[in-house]
Order: C-alpha cells, then sequence, then structure tokens
C-alpha cells in the first residue's frame, strides 16, 4: 500500500470528517491571494498549504527536486518530473501533516506563513492543458443518445464496443470552476423552418464528466499500452462539457461536435491524484465482445467515485438533479490512452483526457439534461415550481464527487459554473 493512503493516518490539523480534503487525499493546486502570487498548493481539510513556502524552508531537500517548480502558475512543470516524484512530494507532504510530526506544527512562523484558510485564496486552473479529449465512455450514456437521436432498437453504432470513440476538444476554452460562462451563439436549424438560423443556443446543457490529465510525456510515433497508461496518468478533476444541444444537433453530422462543445469547458481546481485513488480500484462492467488485444487489460482498473450534478437557479436553494457512479463507466482510462496512442500519436505534459458524460440507467442518474428532459420533451419541475428543459440565464450548475471507504473519503471539490446572457 502507498503509504499516504494508509486510513489509520491523523493529521495534527483539525479536519471534519465531511471534509473532501482528510490527510489521505493531498490533491495539487494552483492558488493566489492579495499577498502571494500563483503557486501550488495542496488542500487539507479547509486550509491549503502554500508548497512554494515549504520548499523555501528545505522540506523537501531529501528530495532530488528543485523546489522553485512549486512557484508556477501551472502544475505542469512539477507533473513533467514524473510519478515517482509525485509520489515522493505526496508522501513527505503526508508526513509533514501527520500527527507525530513537528517540523510544521512547532513552528508558529512557518506555519503561520504556509497554512491559509481555503476561504482566502483564490483557486486558479490548475493545468495549462496542451491538448483536450472527449471520449464517449459511457454505455448508458451512448444508448440513451443514440435511442434518442438515431434508432430506439440500435442506438449503438457498430464501431462503439471495439473501441473508446472520442473526438478533439478545444484546450483554450478550458475554465476553472467559478468562472461564469456566456449562453453561446450558434447556427441551429428549426425543423419546421427549411433554412437555419444564427442566435442564442435555446438548449444549452450540461454534461457529468471525470477528466485526467498526463504528465509524462511520449514521442511521436510511440505507443502507451493499457499496463503502462497508470506511469503517464497524474491525476484526475471533475469536468463540466457545457453543450448547445441545438447547434450540436445542426453541426455534427458527419465530422461530430465543433462549436457547440468548443465554448467554455470547465473543470475542478483540485487535481486528485491517481495515488491517492488506488484504494478505490474496482473491476469494470464486462466487456462485450472482448476488445482487440491493444484494449486488453489486466487487473480493476475502473474506479469508484460517486457523482452529483445539482442545479442552483438564481437566488434559490440548491437542487440535485443526478447521483451516479464512475465505476460503470464501460472503457477504463488505460484502454483510453492506448487507444489515443494506438496510431503513434505522442503525448504531452498536460493533457486532458475526459470520460464522455457519464451516465447510469436509471432516471435519477442521467448525467445531463438532454437525457433527464429526454430532449426537452419531459421538462423538470423544480421546487419552486418554475421548469427546466434546458439551462436558463443565471442558473448554476455544481457537480461534486467523492470515494468513500473505511470512513475515508476522497473527495474532488465540486466544479461550479453560472450561465450568463449570451453576448
Ligand atoms: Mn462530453
Amino acid at each position: 500500500m502507498i503509504r499516504a493512503n494508509d486510513p489509520t493516518l491523523h493529521s495534527w490539523i483539525q479536519i471534519s470528517p465531511e471534509s473532501d480534503f482528510p490527510i489521505q487525499n493531498l490533491p495539487f493546486g494552483i492558488f493566489q491571494t492579495p499577498e502571494k502570487d500563483p503557486r501550488v498548493g495542496v488542500a487539507i481539510g479547509s486550509y491549503v498549504l502554500d508548497m512554494c513556502v515549504l520548499g523555501q524552508y528545505n522540506m523537501f531537500e531529501l528530495i532530488d527536486i528543485d523546489p522553485t517548480v512549486f512557484h508556477r502558475p501551472f502544475l505542469n512543470d512539477f507533473m513533467a518530473l514524473g510519478r515517482p516524484t509525485w509520489r515522493a512530494i505526496r508522501n513527505r507532504v503526508s508526513e509533514l501533516l501527520r500527527t507525530d510530526n513537528e517540523e510544521i506544527s512547532g513552528n508558529s512562523e512557518l506555519m503561520q506563513k504556509c497554512l491559509i484558510r481555503m476561504t482566502d485564496v483564490e483557486m486558479l486552473l490548475p493545468v495549462k492543458v496542451s491538448n483536450y479529449t472527449d471520449f464517449y465512455s459511457s454505455l448508458e450514456h451512448a444508448t440513451h443518445v443514440g435511442q434518442m437521436f438515431r434508432d430506439r432498437e440500435n442506438p449503438l453504432l457498430p464501431n462503439w464496443r471495439h473501441l473508446p470513440v472520442g473526438y478533439h476538444g478545444r484546450a483554450s476554452s478550458i475554465v476553472v470552476s467559478g468562472t461564469a460562462v456566456h449562453r453561446p451563439n450558434g447556427q441551429t436549424l428549426d425543423p419546421q423552418e427549411e433554412s437555419p438560423v444564427f442566435g442564442p443556443t435555446q438548449q444549452l446543457d450540461f454534461e457529468l464528466e471525470l477528466a485526467f490529465v498526463t504528465g509524462k510525456e511520449t514521442t511521436p510515433g510511440s505507443r502507451v499500452s493499457t499496463e503502462e497508461a497508470d506511469e503517464h496518468i497524474f491525476g484526475l478533476v471533475l469536468l463540466n462539457d457545457w453543450s448547445a444541444r441545438d447547434v450540436q444537433k445542426w453541426e455534427y453530422v458527419p465530422l461530430g461536435p465543433f462549436l457547440s462543445k468548443s465554448f467554455a469547458t470547465s473543470i475542478s481546481p483540485w487535481v486528485v491524484t491517481l495515488d491517492a485513488l488506488e484504494p478505490f480500484r474496482v473491476k469494470g462492467p464486462e466487456q462485450v465482445p472482448r476488445p482487440l488485444p491493444y484494449l486488453d487489460f489486466t487487473g480493476h482498473r475502473h474506479y469508484d467515485i460517486n457523482l452529483e450534478v445539482l442545479l442552483q437557479p438564481a437566488d434559490r436553494e440548491e437542487i440535485s438533479l443526478c447521483h451516479t457512479n464512475f465505476k460503470q463507466v464501460y472503457w477504463n482510462m488505460s484502454q483510453q490512452l492506448a487507444h489515443q496512442t494506438s496510431n503513434g500519436c505522442n503525448l504531452q505534459v498536460g493533457d486532458l483526457y475526459a470520460s464522455g458524460t457519464i451516465s447510469g440507467s436509471e432516471p435519477g442518474s442521467f448525467g445531463s439534461l438532454l437525457e433527464l428532459t429526454r430532449q426537452g420533451s419531459t421538462p423538470l419541475t423544480l421546487p419552486d415550481g418554475s421548469q427546466r428543459s434546458f439551462l436558463h440565464d443565471y442558473d448554476t450548475v455544481i457537480m461534486r464527487g467523492f470515494a468513500e471507504k473505511e470512513g475515508i473519503r476522497i473527495g474532488f471539490g465540486e466544479v461550479k459554473g453560472q450561465v450568463l446572457p449570451a453576448v
């Protein structure tokens, strides 16, 4: 077992049992305050640990690392150091925060400088995203969409069970949680009309997804096997793949989504390491037919992560729209990475690979309004009596996620974004 994952560990920092960030998690992010320029932080309870200050106090001197790597506006340079270094740093942070360690807790000057309340920091985009791929790996989601847009009897296209379907998304418009998103304009065709029109989307939607970030590059022409994939994965974030369904429906044939997706994609600020999620590996759904050898894998490569979407209309309470779980996603991350590189396409540090909408089979577990309202035909009725087929201006969408076992909760925090009117 990775030492930092031991469920019996406790920190000298008081941490509520409901916190997403116990000592067993230690996710990495980028923060700033009025006094501190952007830098690397680690979440612990309701605090952020300033990694830059810990480096200045020589807290990492036994690890072969230039501590100025924490004084950067993105995690990329740290991630590029590779998995043995990520692991050594996480283990060292875990050690510093344990009840039996006084290197920080016994040094009031250092403690004051390196621990900042989460409420006093601004979280920034954690990764400079090099390339962004969005997969389509939930069998339930692909089935629901296929039933609505194509064929009720044969919703899955013939390729779906043979390869993790995906498309290349837009990296430039990936934003951190808390960033408002303007309703996009686009071209749509009303089925009753002959000609398309241009204007604000009438069918703005969310997609509940998890995404992984790569921290190890490859050279063009090389491939990553399913066995090697974990060495490339730094960690995971929550992702909201905002989607304009009316634009998508008109534009997507035959090359797939384009402007209906590229206007904004929101991610959560804390990158939860693959190491922290190690105890939550589970067996995934059975894959029939058995995938081709390059997609075959050994061991448990799915992860048991609970997910939730909430909607907060302007000046109202949050309403839960869906609960689902990452473990039922058909294609796992190792297979996605093996497929992505199977043609020799190179990986870069800071690539983002999203799962595709994560839906279950029951109503209440669907990860998009498209599915929850059947393309808007069965609107949701909210507690205040108002209805939602798709998102309204000033609605806020919130996604949360956590894994839990033996009383240890490894949480992702949240990804949140408010819809503003079209400009
Ligand atoms: Mn998507």
